[in-house]
């Protein structure tokens, strides 16, 4: 008997030792799968933003412009002595010989937009630059703004409407989701920037079924990652959907990072920029399969500007450790809930209307659980956690910053007690 529990143990031992010599072959790739262009209302061409992706250090990317997913024939009317005629001369420049379709008038140019076809065609590397397909399913339910993301489709999806916010999300998630099924196709929703016209409360997100991914970092100026006196950050929120997930058995949401860049021209906290959201895909090849396969398995991080080194977790042990640059400090952080937490929601009403605000949710709800100055933390996620995530905070200010100040950060994904990550 001891001897059969000895080699049970040997075997896997052995097993362990393979996992982690496959996990060396794993390797970290930077992608945006949310960013508009001239298509929609981006203020440039899809072949200038992409180039900057590829320039700038990115392995793949979506561009996801508001209900289209540039597939018809597209022609601008741009008036010399524009703004959008610079950005014009700029592409004919930065373009190879003949590539631009456009023609010359008295006081304007016409330019034929490039399909999703031809600019992902042209920029498209096998192991080195990924394209997935995408659209931003833009939707709208009393007044609020309601935006999910479609990434690697290969269809248009028309905005499915409904009558209550959850109800719309789950319709369009819902399309997407069976576009991917009846294509055979891996697609991945995630809902966009819960905050950007206070649209969509943790509660209503937290009910959406086979909803994997949110924006727990979008880099618009208009999209309140932080909240306001009233309204819980997508932070706490993030934190209010697990709870109330797990409370009900049902499978986590994980946090990514994404510019939702529009403003190409000019780089101000005003203006929806380049390089401010992103997530760090850990796969063994880059191929939209194996990114979004990852992501569906919680192998990956969101950033503002910090890098990670590891992110493990054997059931218990969740480890971090930063890939740090030169001079700059950083704080770990471990935010989780436990099982004996207070789950009540506080309603905030209009003191007026009596409208309903938000629901807020006590301290106990994404604790802070341990802080660590350094760059290597590790916690023990016992059983009285339902999950456990991490943030790593650098003392740098992100480049172009929305709010002032802004420090730069890594989301990792939660985890919970004695599951696989
Ligand atoms: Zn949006
Ligand atoms: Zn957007």
């Amino acid at each position: 008997m001891t001897r059969l529990i000895a080699c049970v143990f040997l075997v896997l031992l052995v097993l362990t030792g393979c996992q982690t010599a496959s996990e060396t072959e794993l390797d970290w790739f930077k992608g945006n799968l949310h960013t508009h262009t001239l298509w929609s209302d981006g203020d440039d061409f899809p072949e200038q933003i992409t180039a900057w992706y590829e320039a700038n250090g990115y392995s793949f990317m979506a561009i996801s412009d508001h209900n289209t997913i540039a597939d018809s024939e597209r022609w601008l009317t741009i008036p010399k002595g524009t703004v959008r005629f610079e950005t014009f001369e700029r592409y004919l420049e930065a373009s190879p010989e003949g590539w631009v379709e456009w023609e010359q008038g008295a006081d304007t140019v016409r330019v034929r937009l490039k399909t999703w076809e031809e600019y992902a065609q042209r920029f498209q590397k096998p192991d080195s630059f990924l394209m997935m397909r995408a659209e931003e399913v833009t939707d709208r339910v009393e007044g609020k703004p309601i935006h999910v993301n479609a990434t690697n489709i290969a269809e248009y999806i028309e905005p499915q409407g409904g009558q209550s916010v959850v109800e719309v999300m789950q319709n369009n998630v819902n399309a997407i989701l069976d576009q991917g099924e009846r294509l055979q196709q891996r697609v991945m929703p995630h809902i966009n920037h819960p905050n950007f016209g206070w649209a969509i409360r943790a509660d209503e997100l937290a009910l959406i079924d086979g909803e994997r991914f949110f924006e727990v970092f979008n880099g618009h100026p208009a999209v309140f990652n932080h909240g306001d006196s009233l309204r819980h950050g997508t932070e706490k929120m993030w934190d209010v959907v697990n709870t109330i997930r797990l409370r009900d058995g049902r499978p986590m949401m994980f946090g990514i990072g994404t510019d939702d860049a529009h403003h190409y021209q000019e780089n101000a906290p005003s203006r929806a920029n380049v390089g401010r959201g992103w997530v760090m895909v850990r796969t063994s090849e880059l191929t939209s399969d194996a990114v979004l396969e990852a992501m569906d398995s919680g192998h990956f991080y969101a950033s503002s500007g910090v890098s990670l080194q590891d992110v493990s977790f054997d059931g218990t042990r969740y480890h971090v450790s930063v890939q740090p640059e030169d001079g700059v400090s950083y704080t770990i952080e471990y935010f989780g809930t436990t099982a004996d937490h207070d789950p009540t929601p506080i309603a905030v009403t209009d003191p007026d209307t009596g409208d309903l605000i938000t629901y807020r949710y006590s301290d106990e709800v994404g604790r802070l659980l341990q802080r660590t100055d350094g760059i290597e933390a590790t916690f023990e996620v016992t059983d009285e956690f339902l999950y456990v995530r991490a943030r790593v905070t650098s003392d740098q200010v992100m480049d172009r910053p929305v709010m002032d100040m802004e420090r730069q950060r890594a989301w990792t994904q939660p985890v919970r007690p004695g599951q696989s990550p």
